[in-house]
């Protein structure tokens, strides 16, 4: 099988994609802070997957059907490649996802590797313990020679733990405090250049011994992230939460996962550390207890081993941030989005 992901907003007027079984999976809408020239602000990537025989025939059709302005690619791998494909132009790059995205013959996930890019292991994705990095942010890892692009998720104990960590955080922090830069890409002996997606948490408001804060400047959304060691997304409610002295809350609603194997029997009972236990990557969660999970079961669907699921629970944010935000929360002030609409023309 092959998976990728492609922008319909990259899509040219007048593309007509015909005659290659895309399935797809996922689609989601999501808000870019900061894009390129010609790249609108809401993106709606469409998760695919397609039979692995036919890998050289969609990126043929998708090279036809990308604007030629803007900055567009989109990308899918198989097993062993991985394409990425411009404007009437593809390279295929032989064994690169391996390297960044060990497979032990895990599933994939919904919308992206349920394999850590670090141990190879199942991630469950629990706010404040593990999250995952979309191709279409173009994460390098920077320490690796080829700086082979970063997809796929993590847990947050493999990242603190990897020799990799400072360089893997600097890579994310740059993305992350930024509004997008230009990167440029070898790929089948050409240069390519590309739009990094910035996230746009620009303006630092603390900076300790061991993490940063940073804030965005178009929305109520704070970042904390450690110099060595993940990060955590804050917004309004969770500002409101310490603002009222509680433990802030993370909420990311209901996750897909394709479960690696059969799952065990009480499924729908089972508690989050059963659930765990049973996917073998309990040790991969280390203190998940003090973040007082609250897990629910959504839905099972046995055939693709799909489980839907919703975890809350509150982030082991570093001792100083928690401080610092104490102080911060009650006088913070929220952004005037109705000045920001008079002011950007985007709108
Ligand atoms: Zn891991």
């Amino acid at each position: 099988m092959l998976a990728g992901v492609l922008i319909a907003e990259s899509l040219r007027v007048g593309a007509q994609l015909t005659g290659v079984p895309l399935q797809i999976i996922e689609l989601a809408r999501v808000e870019m802070t900061s894009t390129g020239v010609d790249q609108p602000r809401y993106w709606t990537p469409l998760y695919f997957t397609a039979a692995e025989s036919e890998a050289s025939r969609p990126a043929a059709e998708l090279a036809t059907c990308l604007a030629p302005t803007g900055g567009w690619y989109t990308d899918f791998h198989t097993a062993t490649d991985t394409f990425v494909v411009f404007a009437d132009k593809v390279s295929a790059t032989h064994g690169v996802r391996p390297k960044t995205a060990p497979r032990k013959g895990k599933a994939v996930m919904s919308n992206e590797h349920a394999s850590c890019v670090f141990c190879g292991e199942f991630v469950l994705h629990i706010p404040g313990w593990a999250s995952s990095v979309p191709s279409y942010r173009l994460m390098r890892a920077t320490w690796q020679e080829d700086h082979a692009f970063v997809v796929g998720s993590l847990h947050f104990s493999c990242l603190r733990a990897s020799p990799a960590r400072s360089e893997f955080a600097a890579e994310f922090a740059q993305i992350a405090t930024g509004h997008g830069r230009e990167i440029t890409y070898q790929a089948a002996g050409e240069t390519q250049t590309l739009i990094q997606p910035g996230l746009g948490y620009v303006e630092q408001i603390f900076r300790g011994d061991e993490c940063a804060i940073h804030r965005s400047d178009t929305r109520d959304s704070w970042l904390v992230r450690e110099y060595a060691g993940p990060w955590y997304v804050l917004d309004r409610p969770q500002l409101e939460d310490i603002a009222r002295g509680k433990r802030p809350r993370l909420d990311p609603g209901v996750e897909r996962i394709v479960l690696p194997r059969e799952p065990m029997a009480d499924l729908a009972d089972a508690t989050l550390p059963e659930l765990l236990d049973s996917l073998g990557v309990t040790d991969r969660y280390p203190g998940l207890a003090a973040g007082e999970p609250e897990y629910e079961f959504w839905k099972y669907f046995a055939p693709k081993r799909v489980l839907e699921y919703a975890v809350i629970a509150t982030p082991p944010l570093p001792a100083e941030a928690a401080a610092f935000l104490r102080d911060y929360a009650p006088g913070y002030r929220p952004i005037d989005f109705d000045a920001l609409e008079r002011d950007d023309p985007r709108s």
